[in-house]
């Protein structure tokens, strides 16, 4: 098995693939992926709300969704699964993870601007015994968490982003 921060890295790097794929598809760059104990590729995702025209599809759920049976039976054999996504998780898909029983969540960049929700909801002490049972890891890497910061920026001047989408519904 490889050294815990280079497998880190190494899965957040295709997350931040998927996130730079939904940018090239005008929708919120962010990317996640599900690896398992031994570290085989489970699934990857992300954003599709634009393209899908579907609030709920966000990079985290995307994955769990595209994950599929595998999720379950890791439920079933109390495997424990990693979750990577290059942003902090909103309130939903903070839900998502817990409901999907993913022990570990590593992302690039906080989100104290956005929706971030996972550290919020996990402060606020409700569902403490799920909370206590997932392990996180926030902003590893400095590089890679600049590489979203880049992203997040670009994505604040496209045109499908909602403050421009209401400009020009203003016109
Ligand atoms: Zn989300």
């Amino acid at each position: 098995m490889k050294l815990n921060m280079d497998k880190d890295r190494y899965y957040l790097e295709i997350a931040l693939k998927e996130a730079e794929q939904a940018l090239k598809e005008n929708t919120y760059p962010i990317g996640a992926v599900i690896v398992d104990e031994s570290d085989n590729l489970i699934a990857k995702g992300r954003n599709r709300v634009h393209p899908n025209q579907d609030a709920t599809a966000h990079a985290e759920i995307d994955a769990i969704r595209n994950a599929g049976q595998a999720i379950l039976n890791a439920k079933v054999k109390r495997e424990k699964f990693t979750i990577y996504t290059t942003l902090e998780p909103c309130p939903m898909c903070t839900g998502g993870i817990l409901f999907a029983n993913i022990k570990k969540v590593v992302w690039l960049l906080n989100d104290d601007l956005g929706f971030g929700g996972y550290r919020k909801i996990k402060a606020a002490n409700v569902f403490e015994e799920r909370f206590d049972e997932v392990d996180i890891i926030e902003e590893p890497f400095e590089d890679l968490k600049k590489r979203q910061v880049e992203l997040m920026g670009k994505w604040a001047i496209n045109p499908n982003n909602v403050v421009h989408l209401r400009k020009a519904l203003n016109k």
